[in-house]
């Protein structure tokens, strides 16, 4: 049996970032940005208002000062005014500054008599100002590659003008779940079957992950339905199978990847729950077998199959592992087997509780979590002790 981390790292060796591709910035969203970007505009672009008020040159200010008002600057259009020590121009918000101007005085800070204002305050030079380059200036750094495109970030490339990017490829996944025992939802079941979850829990993992799922295919115990299937998915990036990856006489995945002309490249890791997963390739697809338990599905997708499809979108280092937050644990927690447990549990106002049975069938729980907790083989710790949780996306 091999670690979880020799397990992911050998897995990261054998896994690489798909071609990049332009796409407009309404689909960069999630995206891994594949080049480096340099601001080309300074921005603001232009000395502009920050609020609707009155335009002026400060060393002609204080409280009490009656200022002639000479013109009106709107925002959307610089009418190249200028003001001088005995005048304001009205301006509005985003407005171009007049030439001389070096300050705003607000609306609310004047009283207005006829064409003229009298000042209510002094003013100091800058105020409600903002400067040309003052937020972001040209030729600065805005994006390095492997950097996730944000809705932030997505405002700062539109305010750039920028209207598409390079990004990482986008990854194709095929879904197998493997079970005589298993019909779809929205099918009645008859004695001794049970409903399929874990296609749709992994459709729905991949989609959140940016995955495109192309095929979901459902196959009995069988080694040539399996073969069939396999063959056919290996055709995506990723080809993720669930169940049939154990050591029963009904498993048969193993056997159908090799005759699919594939080869594994690990089978069994030192985790809890997840031990019967495996990884293997065939061509350039990489292939995951998922142990059939939900519950295992679910901790492996996110220990093996999310870094390894991170890295294929793009994403580097860091970004490849799942997020880390420190909270409080809830209860006592002991683990006396000798795998690393990852316990499912919730995070609420800091504190970490594990939710539901910790057994790898336990839906319920599951369905309630949203944090892992790694207790290490043989550790106890008390409730209170502060531990770091893993979330995900
Ligand atoms: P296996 O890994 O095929 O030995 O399956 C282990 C356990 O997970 C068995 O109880 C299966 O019935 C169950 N199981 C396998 N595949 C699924 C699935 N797609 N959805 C729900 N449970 C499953
Ligand atoms: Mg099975």
């Amino acid at each position: 049996m091999i670690s979880e981390q020799d397990a992911r790292e050998r897995i990261l060796t054998h896994v690489h970032p798909l071609p990049p591709r332009q796409v407009t910035l309404n689909e960069a969203l999630d995206c891994f940005a594949a080049e480096e970007l340099n601001a080309p505009l300074a921005l603001p672009p232009f000395d502009n208002s920050a609020m609707d008020g009155y335009a002026v040159v400060s060393s002609s200010c204080a409280a009490g000062t009656r200022l002639r008002v000479s013109g009106e600057q709107p925002a959307g259009v610089d009418r190249r005014l200028t003001v001088g020590p005995s005048e304001a121009v009205r301006i509005f918000t985003g407005a171009a500054l007049p030439i001389g101007a070096d300050a705003v005085v607000m609306q609310e800070e004047v009283t207005v008599d006829e064409s003229a204002i009298i000042l209510q305050c002094d003013v100091a030079a800058g105020e409600f100002v903002r400067r040309r380059g003052g937020d972001i200036a040209q030729g600065q750094r805005m994006l390095a590659q492997g950097k996730q495109v944000t809705p932030q970030l997505i405002a700062l490339l539109a305010a750039q003008g920028i209207g598409s990017l390079t990004v990482g490829g986008k990854v194709r996944a095929a879904l197998i779940s493997t079970g005589d025992e298993l019909v779809a939802p929205g099918v009645a079941l008859q004695a001794g079957q049970i409903h399929d979850a874990n296609s749709a829990l992994l459709r729905a993992l991949l989609q959140k992950s940016g995955v495109d799922v192309v095929s979901v295919t459902h196959c009995a115990d069988r080694a040539d339905e399996i073969e069939k299937a396999v063959r056919a998915g290996t055709t995506c990036d990723v080809l993720i199978i669930t169940g049939g990856v154990s050591v029963g006489a009904r498993d048969f995945v193993k056997e159908a990847i090799a005759t699919a002309g594939g080869v594994l490249d690990l089978w069994r890791v030192a985790v809890k729950p997840g031990k019967p997963f495996l990884f293997g390739r065939a061509g350039s697809c990489a292939i995951f077998g998922l142990p059939g338990n939900p519950v295992s599905a679910f901790v492996t997708f996110l220990l093996f199959v999310r870094p390894a499809l991170l890295q294929m979108m793009g994403a580097r280092d860091a970004a490849l592992r799942l997020p880390t937050t420190a909270a409080r644990l809830g209860t006592a927690v002991q683990n006396d087997g000798d795998r690393p447990h990852y316990l499912r549990g919730a995070l609420e106002d800091g504190v970490f509780r594990p939710i539901g049975r910790q057994e790898s069938h336990a839906l319920f729980g599951l369905s309630r979590s949203d944090a892992l907790f790694l207790v290490p083989p043989g550790e106890t710790l008390a409730p209170g002790v502060m531990i770091d949780i893993f979330t995900w996306d």
